[in-house]
């Protein structure tokens, strides 16, 4: 089979288009996500189509095919689930179990009931794609919510005869063997995902450390130079493949009337301040609380510079179904509260809140005018902020400021200021070095970051993937 001629199946949780109702009949367009960037490339040679939940619960089945019609306008096929099995599936198991162990966080309560949710809508998932795949497709599954879904797959694809390459990335990280083996079901799910051919890590770490966990909880070979796991007859490729973003996305938009002005707007307001940007979903793995501790404990500890000092942080809302990201959000609003009241003054308080969106043009400036962006992950599959902030600095030479354990860390520390983010005083250190660091350094610093940003980028990432996916199709 030519390569021009060859289908990819990407599948996601949720499908990266929004549908709308209009006049009665549904719309849909594609958003502009990381994955929609990376598979621009690779959509020139490939037929791609994209299967997932759409966004919208939708529980008649003849509205369902209708909507499904509009989605199939941009090549997407919409997977729609019951809103309880969703509701289980996605906040219960996906977010409330396996989104905080795979971030290192203890204490989470094992639920039957979500675990059996999460099982059948991978199901669902397996029984819809393997229906439409052709014999030869590639298949690209996506992130924590489906990897019971390469297995499930693999057995419908074979019944069927159809052989398709199978790849999957994960896009958190992947922790310690001790820490993931406190999941009960941990078995399962690493044998869902070695039934693919290729399974894609962001860094070398969790490569690691998924294939620890395998070694030490399944009976599997690990071949010499570590890439290759077998399982049950089947071999499983790993690998690191760097997500980037489209740098020229931002570098254009930079030069768009509109972010121009925007630009000058905001240069004018904060033309005396040093202003610090934090970009993040509001998410306890972002470390929104120690930013603000740290934030606070620079205050106190520089009262010159606390007095031309505003930290601008946007928090999007995420998650709003689940109880702990409600408490966190109260934490935090209460804490910016806090440091308002503390070290505000006449002239201004040192801290801008956004529990919101904000419109591209007002974030690529943010971005610009910014001359540090902190960066406080606990733990974060990659962190793409911290390369969209290079892509925008352009000669300005700004500092990134980056927790180490954020997965760009693997990448980044060259040319940034990195701290621990459980450390209040590392991380006030770190912001005062950034604040005093002279120009000669910074422009080293961005050098390297730049270099890095432009190099790596989604495209590449996406062709990169697809193109060692589709070295699969004869085995
Ligand atoms: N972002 C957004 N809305 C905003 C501001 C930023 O969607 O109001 C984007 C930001 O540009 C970035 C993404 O959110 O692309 C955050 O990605 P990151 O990898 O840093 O973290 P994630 O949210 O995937 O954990």
């Amino acid at each position: 089979m030519s390569d021009k001629k060859r289908g990819l199946i990407i599948v996601s949780n949720r499908l990266p288009l929004s549908l709308k109702k209009v006049d009665g009949k549904y719309e849909s367009s594609l958003s502009s996500g990381g994955l929609v960037t990376a598979l621009s490339g690779v959509s020139k040679s490939t037929n791609v189509r994209w299967f997932g939940w759409p966004g919208s619960n939708i529980e008649d089945p003849d509205e369902r095919k209708i909507a499904n019609d509009a989605l199939w306008e941009n090549g997407a096929v919409g997977i729609f689930l019951d809103e309880e099995l969703a509701h289980s599936h996605y906040n219960v198991f996906s977010n409330g179990i396996a989104w905080p162990i795979l971030h290192y966080q203890s204490g989470v309560d094992f639920n039957e009931d979500a675990w059996k949710a999460y099982q059948k809508v991978n199901e669902i998932f397996a029984d819809t794609v393997a229906q439409s795949a052709a014999d030869g497709d590639l298949i690209w599954i996506h992130d924590y919510h489906l990897l019971l879904l390469p297995a499930y797959l693999r057995d419908r694809l074979t019944k069927a005869g159809k052989h398709c390459p199978i790849g999957f990335t994960l896009h958190t990280p992947f922790p310690a063997e001790d820490f993931w083996r406190a999941l009960p079901v941990q078995k399962e799910l690493l044998s869902g995902v070695l039934a693919c051919d290729l399974i894609g890590f962001h860094t070398d770490e969790y490569k690691r450390n998924f294939i620890e966990c395998c070694a030490r909880g399944l009976d599997v070979s690990v071949s010499h130079d570590g890439g290759d796991i077998t399982y049950g007859g089947h071999t499983a490729h790993t690998g690191t493949f760097i997500v980037g973003i489209d740098p020229t996305k931002f570098t254009s938009a930079l030069s768009n009337p509109d972010v121009q002005s925007r630009i000058g707007e905001l240069e004018e307001e904060y033309k005396r301040k040093l202003v610090i940007l934090g970009v993040d979903r509001l998410d306890y793995t972002k470390g929104l609380v120690q930013k603000l501790h740290g934030y606070d404990a620079f205050l106190h500890q520089h009262p010159d510079l606390a007095k031309k000092t505003t930290l601008i942080q946007v928090a999007i809302p995420s998650r709003e179904d689940v109880k702990e990201y409600q408490d966190l959000e109260r934490e935090i609003s209460m804490l910016v509260g806090k440091i308002s009241g503390t070290h505000s003054t006449p002239d201004g308080s040192p801290i801008v809140y956004m529990h919101h969106s904000v419109p591209f043009t007002d974030l690529t400036a943010l971005y610009r005018i910014a001359d540090m962006c902190l960066i406080t992950s606990r733990r974060d599959g990659m962190n793409l902020v911290a390369a969209e902030y290079v892509a925008c600095q352009g000669g300005r030479f700004g500092v990134l400021v980056l927790s180490e354990l954020a997965g760009a860390a693997a990448f980044m520390s060259q040319g940034s200021v990195t701290f621990n983010p459980s450390s209040v005083q590392q991380m006030a250190d770190a912001i005062y070095k950034a604040a005093t660091m002279g120009e000669g350094e910074r422009r080293a610093g961005f050098e390297t970051l730049g270099e890095f940003v432009r190099t790596n980028t989604s495209e590449k990432w996406g062709e990169t993937f697809t193109k060692v996916l589709a070295g699969f199709a004869g085995s």
